[in-house]
């Protein structure tokens, strides 16, 4: 009966009427009672707290303020028609303005004019405080209900809703009104009382009025770090259930041997020492692998960090248990990358090794058909052109995606098709997102994390230069050159214009021939517009140091790996995004040679990009910079988290509540493990809540 109560129809609400209740919907998502009591405050205006003009820091925030007015004056004409009144506390002056209702309001500020409180947000106008439609309260008329109420809430609005006449205002009377209807229909709550109690919570009631109207600071930071709980812990209690359930739907081929061609190839051709992490994560994936369970793995790993190695090994280890693997990457030249390298690591071990891509012709596409349905082919490599229906396999075990992020959903899931019982997957990003977002993204995926770059690595060296010291950059390309080193030079693709961008990076490219003009320089040039075998030339010609230069677009921006190329030049560096900024500097110091990446600008910056670039000078490691990366942009933007849309919270801030992501994860954790079904009685109101959350969602889990 409660909970219906709170699934009544907006418009039932008093002083919403279906007008008002269009606006809700449509503005706000708002179509009961139980969505508008969800509807959160973004921020409280103190009441209490008077402040003085001459303290006002930064424009912007309500404030209230207490003193005289010493004059009023009707100023413009027409539309432009305003009151104007001097405000003064002793401590500073101020302007107060109203464009409305302002015949009214001349009468009101007359009949208010000494030792008055006023409320609003102060602004800079002309050099000094201003202040547009504040509230005036004259504190000797006693009914100064407003002031009583010392926390207000303020709540997001649209031009559309305040039209309609539904401004923060007016949401918080509505909320006002909902609240006091509810004093008559408890809310029922959505934790168990022993966990509620336990964790010396308030309870969900309690929370949701204080949410919108707190008594005190201590009540609404009780009432939000409650709401932040619930939305917290569901979203870990689901990403588990649903991590469960693909569990049980799916067995897993149990790879139980690690046999000849992985003990081969680590004995006799692996050229370097594995680091700690690799070794680990190899361990974490066979453990997973031979479980019987189908693996859903994320590789974490920064730029350089040595995944693909690691992804081999694993390949081989399919190989030892009779099944086939694929991997897949999301460009053309780096499948072409990938193809070259582990062709050339596993030679003379008999492995079956091809590269399927848009660009294979069909005679060759046909041979590589025959070869994967009759298992002669052990490991295919290629871009999405591998997941076409035609494309079938002898019996595929193992699937890996290299540079996940980049690849759809849908492409994603089409990799589980490829064998009866699905493949195990390995999915590879270089693209460091933060521990806890990582947990909430790719919730229902396990992750293994390489946090060690192979030894003897140079920190890169990074730094910003603008237009006016281009002769010191083409000084210093030059000595680098001279000492045998390779250049990649990086040009943004600049979308409104293909043409222009082109134009861009042909300017660029006869710069650089200018400049090198000896017969000893070679200057290269890629760019995705060109035909996959000229683009493939030119790749492989830079790849074996017959161009010391290779000006490009972003198309070299994933994966490229040449340890010879020790300087990234990146040009109009501040048209990047962070993470685009730290892979490309990834493709250099690759090798023990000390190397660079240097970002060139234009004299003038926004404070953004400025920002952006002192960033990447500051430091090398991927998970700072997408620590900052989030900071500046907010998590909804993040590479790779788009489509997700776990992260769409009321409440909750996935980098601010980091502990409480952690915290909730292991308690749902602990729940499930012992509970798995939450048959139990306890957990009766846990199932009937995850019931109702689960309804429509995506996982990761099923779709990778
Ligand atoms: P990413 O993780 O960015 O995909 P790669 O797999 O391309 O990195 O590896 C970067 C470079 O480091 C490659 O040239 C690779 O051969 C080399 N490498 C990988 N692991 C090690 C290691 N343990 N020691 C030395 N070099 C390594
Ligand atoms: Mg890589």
């Amino acid at each position: 009966m409660t909970s219906n109560y709170l699934q009544t129809a907006i418009e039932f609400l008093r002083g919403v009427g279906p007008q008002r209740a269009k606006v809700l919907k449509a503005e706000f998502n708002i179509f009961t009672y139980h969505d508008l009591l969800y509807y959160f405050p973004f921020r409280h205006v103190d009441k209490a707290t008077v402040y003085h003009i001459r303290d006002i820091q930064t424009e912007g925030n309500y404030m209230q303020f207490q003193g005289d007015i010493t004059g009023i004056q009707m100023l413009g004409e027409g539309r432009s028609r305003r009151l104007s009144a001097q405000f003064t506390d002793g401590t500073g002056t101020m302007e107060l303005v109203w464009f409305n209702g302002v015949r009214w309001m001349e009468e009101i500020v007359r009949k208010n004019c000494h030792n008055v409180l006023i409320f609003g947000k102060p602004t800079i106008f002309n050099n000094r405080w201003n202040m547009t439609h504040p509230e005036i309260i004259d504190p000797n008329s006693n009914n100064g209900s407003s002031i009583k109420q010392h926390f207000f809430p303020l709540y997001n609005t649209s031009d559309k809703a305040k039209r309609a006449g539904l401004d923060s205002k007016a949401v918080a009377k509505l909320t006002a009104t909902l609240l006091l209807d509810l004093q008559g229909h408890p809310i029922p709550e959505t934790l168990p009382q022993p966990l509620v109690a336990q964790h010396r919570m308030m309870s969900l009631q309690e929370a949701l009025f204080n949410i919108h109207y707190p008594e005190n600071q201590t009540k609404l930071a009780a009432a939000t770090v409650r709401l932040k709980f619930d939305e917290l812990f569901y979203t870990q209690l689901k990403m588990l259930k649903l991590k469960l359930l693909t569990e049980r739907r799916f067995r897993g081929h149990i790879f139980s041997r690690v046999g000849e061609s992985f003990n081969e190839f680590y004995n006799h051709h692996l050229k370097f020492e594995l680091t700690d992490a690799q070794k680990r994560v190899i361990k974490e994936i066979r453990a997973d692998m031979g479980s019987g369970r189908q693996m859903n793995r994320l590789l974490q790993g920064d730029v350089g960090s040595g995944k693909t190695i690691t992804a081999l090994l694993v390949m081989l280890i399919a190989n030892d248990n009779g099944f086939q693997s694929c991997l897949m990457a999301p460009t053309e030249i780096l499948a072409q990358q990938h193809y070259a390298n582990i062709s050339k690591q596993v030679e003379g071990m008999g492995i079956g090794v091809a590269l399927l891509t848009g660009s294979t012709k069909s005679a060759e596409r046909k041979v590589i058909h025959q070869g994967l349905l009759d298992g002669s082919i052990r490991i295919l490599i290629g871009t999405h052109a591998l997941i076409e229906n035609e494309v079938q396999f002898e019996n595929l075990g193992l699937a890996v995606i290299d540079e996940q992020h980049r690849f759809g959903v849908e492409q994603r899931a089409k990799l589980w098709k490829k064998n009866r019982i699905p493949p195990h997957i390995l999915v590879m990003t270089a693209t460091p997102i933060p521990r806890t977002l990582a947990m909430t993204v790719y919730g229902d995926l396990d992750v293994s994390i390489i946090d060690e770059l192979p030894k003897g690595r140079k920190p890169i060296i990074t730094k910003h230069l603008y237009e006016r010291d281009r002769n010191r950059l083409f000084y210093f390309l030059r000595q680098q050159v001279d000492a045998g080193r390779q250049v990649f030079v990086v040009y943004p693709l600049i979308q409104e214009s293909e043409k222009m961008d082109l134009l861009d990076l042909q300017a660029g490219f006869d710069a650089m021939s200018r400049s090198f003009p000896l017969p000893r320089y070679a200057v290269g040039m890629v760019h995705g517009k060109m035909p996959n075998d000229v683009k493939e030339y030119e790749m492989q010609r830079f790849s074996k140091g017959e161009t010391n230069i290779l000006v490009s677009t972003t198309v070299i921006e994933v994966g490229i790996d040449i340890p010879n190329a020790t300087v990234m030049v990146i040009e109009n560096a501040e048209r990047f995004g962070l993470s685009q900024l730290h892979q490309l500097r990834g493709r250099v110091g690759r090798g023990g040679v000390q190397s660079y990446c240097i970002l060139m600008s234009g004299e003038k910056l926004s404070s953004d990009g400025k920002q952006r670039l002192d960033a990447m000078v500051s430091t090398t490691d991927g998970f700072e910079i997408a620590n900052f990366d989030l900071k500046l942009r907010g998590p909804g933007d993040l590479q790779g988290t788009q489509q997700s849309g776990v992260l769409d919270f009321k409440i909750a801030d996935i980098v601010k509540d980091e502990k409480l992501v952690s915290y909730t994860r292991e308690l749902a954790r602990q729940i499930l493990e012992k509970d798995p079904d939450l048959t139990r009685p306890d957990n009766k109101i846990l199932s009937e809540q995850l019931q109702e959350r689960m309804k429509q969602e995506k996982f990761w889990g099923m779709i990778s």
